[in-house]
């Protein structure tokens, strides 16, 4: 099957070509269709699958084809839970859009303002944003959302699992109600469930992987070791495997910045991303590991969630995620769009529950190793890890949901925990959305 069945226009197949890509995915076969039909839209797919393009192609032909007035008000909305999400939909959306007289724009929080306010004071087409700086303009009359036609909430359970539900909630508000809604999501749980039956109106559902499956073409190994010999375990298969393009899990930022020390004092070139660090720095680091000046990224799930990095030969869970489902996003990042990727999880005895609910997950046993030397230790104890009771840190953040006394008690700096605590999120009046989240 080619792009040219679709039913895409001339000027979007060339954009494609110049992508060099041959033929649709499966999610691109097909969504498209039904999206150039005006038909709302749920999307069960990953990072990987080629759900970007699957959304922005029909969205940008649809945009073409609709009626354009002349102060360019904003027709089209793309939601991400992440920066990094963000820039990338964005990237795609020019690429795409090249020979089509849409006119676009990115905004996130974390960075000034002011350019995005000039970029939106000119007119804009298709916007992807952030919900936390999208509300902050919205409510300093920047930008209006009344002329939506099409809504895209692109990794909705991440939005959700980040707390993002009011901020949708509120952003509907402000839409009009007849326009066409497209929603994507990794994972379906009961939220997202009831989020899609509050937006979506007669949604044709569409899949590209079946539920909480992870990917065929990656290899998945598990290494049980004693919690003491990881990093130098870590280490030794980037040396002795000769590795360059590595994305490493740990479970806490403080985990990561640890991690990535080690790592370049053993001469590896390594960097951490996480909701700690500065836009700036997180954007830099991912620039330098997409380019090759970087081998190792060291990044917590939050911050690598949606993060395109095309071809990734090696993701190594160096802790394993303490919510299952984060497993799936993790080597998800790995074999990507049918290249074949290698997934490996370092397992301490503390880690055993965790191994126990991701297999009972993924619905099979992810065959076990032990490299002579790094055995694990037979007198460590099975008991989970207690999240909170490790670091004594405050929280603090761009992305931390609460600014509560409560919860900064707890000292707790597992991006994993602050998660679990996200299902009922409060608000803190005295801080801005933006600088909470996004
Ligand atoms: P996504 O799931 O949207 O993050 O896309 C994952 C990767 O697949 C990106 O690097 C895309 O450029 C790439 N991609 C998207 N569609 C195709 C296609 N039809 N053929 C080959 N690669 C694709």
């Amino acid at each position: 099957m080619s792009f040219d069945s679709l039913g895409l226009t001339e000027a979007l197949l060339k954009a494609i070509q110049k992508k060099g890509y041959t033929q649709p995915s499966p999610i691109q076969l097909k969504a498209i269709p039904r999206i150039l039909e005006g038909k709302d839209v749920l999307a069960s797919a990953q990072t990987g699958t080629g759900k970007t393009a699957g959304f922005t192609l029909p969205m940008l032909q649809l945009l073409a084809e609709g009626h354009q007035l002349r102060q360019r008000p904003v027709r089209a909305l793309v939601l991400t839970p992440t920066r990094e999400l963000a820039a990338q939909v964005f990237a795609n959306v020019k690429e795409y859009g090249e020979y089509l007289d849409l006119r676009s724009a990115v905004i996130f929080g974390g960075v000034n303002q002011k350019p995005q306010v000039n970029q939106l004071r000119r007119g804009v087409d298709i916007l992807v944003a952030t919900p936390g700086r999208l509300l902050d303009l919205h409510n300093q009359g920047v930008l209006s959302l009344a002329k939506i036609e099409i809504l895209v909430l692109d990794e909705a359970d991440r939005m959700l699992d980040m707390g993002f539900l009011r901020d949708i909630q509120r952003i509907m508000s402000v839409m009009p109600e007849r326009r066409q809604n497209l929603m994507f999501s990794a994972t379906f749980s009961k939220e997202i469930k009831k989020l899609a039956q509050s937006i979506l109106r007669y949604p044709v559902l569409v899949e590209a992987t079946p539920e909480n499956s992870t990917v065929d073409a990656i290899k998945q190994k598990v290494y049980r070791v004693a919690k003491g010999l990881k990093t130098a375990l870590i280490i030794k298969l980037i040396l002795d495997g000769d590795w360059t393009q590595v994305l490493v899990f740990t479970r806490t930022k403080h985990g990561a910045n640890k991690l990535c020390k080690k790592m370049i004092n053993a001469g590896i070139s390594a960097s951490a991303i996480h909701g700690n660090k500065s836009q700036g720095a997180r954007t830099k680091a991912l620039a330098g590991f997409k380019k090759g000046s970087i081998s190792v990224l060291v990044a917590t799930d939050i911050a690598a969630r949606g993060l395109d990095i095309p071809l990734l030969p090696h993701v190594v869970n160096f802790e394993l995620p303490n919510i299952s489902e984060d497993y799936v996003h993790r080597i998800g990042r790995t074999g990507r769009a049918g290249a074949s990727g290698e997934a490996i999880s370092l397992v301490s005895a503390d880690e055993t529950t965790y191994l126990r609910d991701i297999e009972k997950l993924v619905g099979f046993k992810i065959p076990m190793e032990i490299i002579e030397g790094f055995e694990p230790d037979p007198n460590a104890s099975t008991a989970p890890i207690k999240q909170g009771q490790k670091s004594n840190r405050s929280r603090q953040g761009n992305r931390s949901n609460s600014g509560s006394s409560r919860n900064q008690k707890s000292g707790n700096n597992s991006e994993g925990q602050k998660r679990s605590n996200r299902r009922r999120p409060k608000r803190n009046k005295n801080r801005r959305s933006s600088d909470r989240r996004n």
